[in-house]
């Protein structure tokens, strides 16, 4: 009679470990064998690696422990510092709940990263799955870690015919079964590991893989399709109008989003029409309307358009331009959002988002 998955767990387990010790990446947040990992490492991959791919964290990471070698160093900085720094990791929410949990860890327990989920769960920006991960891997401790790569080779392993969408508390529950005794955080990475290099989303790499033996797609067309999911939802599209005033130095207005959803505390180009729920623009505004329009000027429309795509939805910017010979008049205006102008030269201190990197470089693109 055939083995099932379930006649295997403690060898998936053993094989995965096995695989481990021979084929771990190498990455700077990890400790290397035999030696213990760094908390504070760990707990800031983590958070940079929310929904952003290890190869863009790396340089990220690397330039946050040379700045900020400890917790208590980072829970010391300057919020602007770090989301100087953190500028074009995306999500900047991010760096705003890390800046808030160093500040915790700093003053309330001593620097000290809690090893265990219920304290961890109460800071801002970790869930379910950063604080398992954090536990497992600083700590060693016992912990079921799945993320979407370990959701895939889950869904795969066991041919999960739901879609992930519906089958995640099922995918959870057969990870949890082969969680060993030991060596938890290594197995936490060892899948990590073999998500990025082997079971890959389009084609898995069937033959290098030590789970082949119990994996009911193994070598089969048909693997990729693994995890299967429900329809994509179409994203919805907004419109927004982006004002490049330049002063006769060529310095560029900017202002910093004090809001507290998207692109807090980002340093932004004046806008208009994209994010506020009233106002926001139904389609690309071509010619400024004077609602539309900005300080009472006569504004020139660029034609390129900016595509930006945020998670759940598409940003299409229209870009409109001038440049005032003298600036005082618009610095005596009482305007009712701070604001300033920048040298091009300054701009690598501004936390700048992509979006905004974008921008810039289609006006400079476009030659006026
Ligand atoms: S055998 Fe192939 S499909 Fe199955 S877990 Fe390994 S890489 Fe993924």
């Amino acid at each position: 009679m055939n083995k099932t998955i379930d006649d295997n767990y403690p060898e998936i387990s053993v094989r995965l470990l096995k695989w481990y010790d021979h084929n771990r990446r190498n990455l700077p947040w990890r400790a290397l064998p035999g030696e213990k990992s760094n908390p504070y490492y760990v707990l800031l991959s983590e958070i940079m690696l929310q929904q952003t791919i290890v190869a863009t964290v790396i340089p990220y990471f690397l330039k946050f422990i040379k700045k900020w070698p400890t917790i208590n160093h980072l829970a010391q900085a300057n919020f602007s510092a770090i989301s100087n720094e953190w500028s074009g990791l995306g999500y900047y929410r991010r760096a705003k709940n890390l800046h808030e949990t160093a500040k915790i860890i700093s003053v309330k327990y001593n620097g000290c990263i809690p090893d265990n989920t219920s304290e961890l769960l109460t800071f801002p920006g970790i869930g379910n799955y950063t604080a398992a991960a954090i536990t497992a891997i600083a700590f060693n401790s016992y912990e079921n870690v799945v993320d979407g790569n370990i959701e895939r080779i889950f869904s795969r392993l066991y041919r999960i015919e739901n879609p992930l969408e519906l089958s995640k508390d099922r995918i959870k529950k057969l990870a949890a079964k082969h969680v060993p005794n030991k060596r938890n955080g290594d197995y936490a990475q060892a899948l990590m590991d073999l998500g990025s290099k082997v079971c890959i989303s389009k084609t898995p790499r069937c033959k290098q893989c030590p789970l082949i033996f119990a994996c009911q797609v193994a070598e089969k067309e048909e693997a990729s399709e693994y995890p299967k999911r429900l329809p994509k939802k179409i994203k919805n599209t907004r419109y927004g109008l982006f004002f490049c005033l330049f002063d006769d130095q060529n310095s560029l207005l900017f202002t910093t989003n004090k809001d507290k959803g998207l692109l807090s505390n980002m340093d932004m180009i004046p806008s208009k029409g994209w994010y506020e729920s009233e106002n926001r623009l139904e389609s690309s505004p071509l010619n400024i309307s004077k609602k539309l329009s900005f300080l009472g000027l006569e504004w020139r429309v660029l034609p390129n358009e900016v595509i930006h795509t945020f998670t759940h939805f598409k940003l299409h910017c229209t870009i409109a331009y001038y440049k005032i010979k003298d600036k005082r008049g618009i610095e005596q205006l009482n305007l009712d959002f701070p604001f300033r102008f920048v040298k091009q030269i300054d701009f690598k201190h501004l936390a700048l988002p992509t979006l905004m990197k974008k921008i810039i470089k289609s006006v400079n693109d476009s030659k006026i």
